[in-house]
């Protein structure tokens, strides 16, 4: 079995479709070498190897040794060096790659197969003592703190005390023979630590690197990644290593990334850094600043010509927006990697929509190259441009996007707090950040760094998780043990608001106000072509006419879901519903309920008037009663006086309504078979609303939708008053309108006798929430204590309350629209309306499933409706 494949030297033994088995970094590795890029030779160990060697107790296969002799051979062959030999050495770096980029999640060590003889030769061999050193020192610490868990501070410690016993700032400062004193510290440092010295023989040196690199695989870094990208399925990682070439050898050396455009707003730009006189991780790290790509064009002219030929090729190659890191050595350039770029949502709507005008790729392509859940991203409130908050500081534009939040200075500061108060919003203000400090990023609204540039850690994450971010704001400095930040003149502390505008920069002290955005341009045209493809209609959940108004901007073709409850608070409002739940009989109740009605009534009439000429679909009311009423003493005195009765009383009721399991309680239709009066009140606030927009001229088509139905009986019973009230309202008012009465389809037995229920109800929603709730017979609101565990352990995949669970509950569903169908088909001859209206409407995966089952459409909260869209177009594909 072929465990290693070579490439270098104009060809290569793998490809990029190969990335499966070679990890990204491998398989592009190997397609630039047959594009003919300047790639330096190497080899890759398959990701099997990696499987193998934890299926066998964290041994590599011996089979892979013979192999790997083969590869060094020949890539020494093709750089004219070899391992370990003094006289002319080559040095290898050893990095990871899986099938999936993980950035900066594993580890890389650089200028392996420098010892003490090595280091010798290649001070001599190339003239340059410092250079010599500086690579072997770093090569201790790398080796040291990856592949044997030295505590890579202890290695920093030296070189500070170094540099400050020789007054100097920068390393770069530090002569040879300091550097020679610093190899000598970190040997005693690695020894004290291992209680073994440095290995002196790069062959062993290299397999202990190869074994770090599968090691870290299941590093927590590496772990804790793939659990928030919910990456799974991947057989691990693969090991590349790679002939070394210098960045460090001068100011005619350097090194860089970049992306073949702007992955911030998409521009068909160059876009990145480099440092003249560095190595590898020292542009990512976010140590020294960087200066911009187009700088380059100064410096190194010819470099600057050939990498933007290879910038096209890539792309023309790819069709895709590459990532790419460069080195160029005494003036030659190298390419290191390529990979597709992660983006922000903005940016890959703009590349993909431009690439389909450049003709690299077709409208479907480019529908499939935006992930639904980015467009997130776009649909992010913007500072409100009136908002006369200036600016006290301005860094590098990261992320797009406005973030308001309390400061926290660390990762961990941020877990506790959205521990604490998960409702707050926090923004994360760090020097620089590490992939220790991912899950602190993750709860952070925005993040902030003072160091570092665009393509700093911080950068590249937020851009993945579309979170707006600023790096690079050097006059931001961060006082950890005080635990306040000076921005120029000003001290913010922690817990205090600091706003930041990823878009230009800017941070400002305290919140900014922000307003919503709205779809235009790219993101237009990309949304028309996914309208043109979908069969799936997409309608919003929305309760007033300000979200209607928003949501049928957005692209909603209807109401999936109107919530009736929510009208029933403010402060009239409250009261007279207060009263109708205290009151002693149905004259009471009927009197309280009269009260409601003109505000039910208004509310209805602003909503269809929004959504002129699209359905609408009213839930009656589903919570139970107690949920209006007040569970403390001192609220049930105050509602007791207002409505004029004794605490006593208030304080009866609410027992007598007390609920166990309010989940499983009184709500739902069986408020309006026992309570018939609150359904006729609602019915006749519908109809009456829809007969007054009617006469305005517009188009209005009302649909009532019975919850919680689990018997025909149930429906029929409702429904049947609920006729008699509308056909009584249109008679006093003397017009038509056109409504339906359908049902949620929310608890389990309904779906099983979906065929029943479908002789009666006129349209089916799915109300997967509860739906969801009774299957698994999990309360929504009580989860918290066990689904961590849950998806941990992986006995869940993901939170069914998230993604809809097509195995569990997607059975139910499809039962219940087969069977519904079939059953409205043959006694009515109608097509049966069938939709989805809880949470996972505007969730992509379930989207997709909801597409599958053959639903009418999906209805999901207003902001979500171009994700539904872009879904919906992606499960047609
Ligand atoms: P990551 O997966 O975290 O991006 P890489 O394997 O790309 O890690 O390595 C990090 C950096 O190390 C690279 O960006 C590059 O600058 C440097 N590097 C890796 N291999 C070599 C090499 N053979 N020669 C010079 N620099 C290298
Ligand atoms: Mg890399
Ligand atoms: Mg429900």
């Amino acid at each position: 079995q072929k465990f290693v494949y070579s490439f270098g030297g104009g060809k290569a033994d793998g490809k990029a479709e190969m990335k499966t088995l070679l990890g990204g970094k491998g398989a592009n590795l190997a397609e630039m070498s047959v594009l003919g890029i300047p790639v330096p030779p190497g080899f890759t160990i398959t990701t099997e190897v990696c499987a193998k060697y934890y299926e066998e107790g964290k041994k590599l296969p011996e089979a892979v040794k013979p192999q790997v002799q083969a590869a060094i051979a020949e890539m020494e062959k093709l750089v004219g060096a070899k391992l370990g030999d003094p006289t002319n050495p080559l040095l290898v770096s050893v990095r990871s790659g899986a099938a999936l980029s993980m950035p900066g999640m594993m580890n890389t060590i650089l200028n392996l197969g420098l010892s003490d003889a090595v280091v010798e030769g290649m001070a001599k061999k190339t003239g340059n003592p410092r250079f010599a050193y500086d690579g072997y020192r770093r090569l201790i610490d790398m080796f040291g703190s990856t592949a044997m868990g030295v505590d890579h501070e202890h290695f920093e410690h030296e070189l500070e005390a170094l540099k400050q016993a020789k007054g100097v700032k920068n390393d770069t400062d530090l002569s040879a023979d300091d550097l020679k004193v610093l190899v000598e510290k970190y040997k005693a440092v690695y020894k004290a630590h291992t209680g073994t010295d440095f290995p002196q023989d790069p062959i062993e040196q290299l397999w202990a690197s190869i074994m770090a690199v599968f090691n870290s695989w299941m590093g927590k870094k590496a772990v804790e990644y793939r659990r928030i990208e919910r990456i799974s399925g991947l057989k691990g990682t693969a090991v590349n290593v790679q002939a070394m070439v210098f960045g460090n050898m001068g100011s005619n050396s350097g090194t860089g990334v970049a992306f073949t455009r702007d992955p911030n707003t998409g521009a068909d730009e160059f876009y990145g850094d480099y440092l003249i006189n560095a190595q590898g991780e020292d542009v990512v790290a976010g140590i020294r600043t960087p200066e911009p790509i187009a700088q380059l064009d100064q410096e190194m002219p010819k470099v600057y010509e050939q990498l933007l030929g290879i910038r096209k090729t890539l792309e023309s190659h790819y069709k895709e927006m590459q990532d790419i890191e460069f080195t160029v050595q005494d003036g030659t350039l190298y390419m290191l990697q390529t990979r597709s770029g992660k983006r922000t949502g903005s940016a890959a709507v703009r590349i993909a929509v431009e690439m389909v005008a450049e003709g690299l790729i077709d409208q479907k392509t480019a529908l499939q190259r935006v992930n639904p859940e980015s467009l997130n991203h776009l649909l992010l409130p913007q500072l409100d441009p009136k908002a006369k908050d200036k600016p006290v500081a301005q860094g590098i534009a990261a992320s797009p996007g406005a973030a308001s939040g309390k400061v926290v200075l660390s990762a961990e500061a941020a877990v506790a707090h959205a521990e604490a108060h998960p409702d707050v919003k926090i923004l994360l203000v760090r020097k620089e950040t590490s992939p220790e400090d991912v899950a602190g990023m993750h709860l952070a609204a925005g993040i902030l760094t003072s160091t570092g540039g665009k393509a700093s850690h911080a950068a590249v994450v937020a851009r993945g998780w579309g979170k707006p971010c600023v790096v690079g704001c050097e006059v931001v400095r961060i006082d950890e043990k005080t635990g306040t930040v000076r921005i120029g003149e000003h001290t913010v502390k922690a817990g205090d608001y600091l706003t930041i505008n990823g878009t230009t920069g800017d941070v400002m002290i305290g919140q900014v106000a922000t307003v919503a955005p709205s779809i235009s341009g790219h993101f237009a045209t990309l949304m028309e072509w996914a309208d043109k493809i979908r069969t799936l209609k997409v309608r919003t959940n929305a309760d007033t006419p300000i979200d209607s108004a928003k949501a049928r901007e957005f692209g909603a073709e209807g109401i999936g879901l109107c919530r009736t409850e929510h009208m029933f608070f403010g402060d009239q409002r409250i009261t007279a519903m207060r009263k109708m739940i205290v009151a002693d009989d149905v004259e009471g109740r009927k009197a309280a309920l009269a009260e409601l009605e003109p505000f039910q009534k208004a509310d209805f009439v602003g909503i269809f008037e929004a959504m002129d000429g699209l359905p609408v679909t009213i839930r009656l009311l589903d919570p139970p009663l107690h949920e209006f009423l007040p569970h403390d003493d001192k609220g049930q005195a105050e509602v007791a006086k207002q409505l004029g009765v004794t605490s006593q009383k208030v304080k009866d009721r609410v027992e007598q309504l007390h609920e166990f399991n309010p989940m499983l309680g009184f709500r739902g239709c069986r408020l309006p078979i026992v309570y018939p009066e609150i359904g006729d009140m609602q019915v006749r606030a519908i109809i009456e609303a829809a007969i007054e927009v009617k006469k305005q001229g517009k188009s209005v088509l009302p649909e009532i939708m019975i919850p919680l139905v689990g018997t025909i009986e149930e429906l029929v019973f409702v429904k049947t008053r609920a006729v008699a009230v509308a056909e009584e309202v249109m008679k006093d008012k003397g017009t038509k309108v056109d409504y339906l009465i359908g049902t949620m389809i929310e608890v389990p037995r309904a779906a099983l006798t979906a065929d029943k229920i479908a002789e009666e109800a006129e349209f089916f929603s799915f109300g997967t929430n509860d739906l969801t709730q009774m299957t698994f017979g999990f309360s929504r609101d009580d989860i918290k204590g066990f689904m961590p565990t849950y998806l941990r352990e992986k006995i869940l995949p993901v939170d069914p309350f998230q993604t809809l669970d097509a195995n569990g509950v997607g059975q139910l569903i499809e039962i219940g629209v087969a069977k519904g169908r079939k059953a409205r088909k043959e006694k009515t001859g109608e097509h049966l309306k069938v939709g989805i209206c809880g949470e996972h409407g505007g969730d992509p995966e379930s989207v997709a499933f909801c597409h599958v089952v053959g639903m009418d459409y999906v209805s999901c909260s207003p902001y979500r409706v171009p994700i539904a869209r872009l879904a919906a177009a992606q499960a047609v594909l």
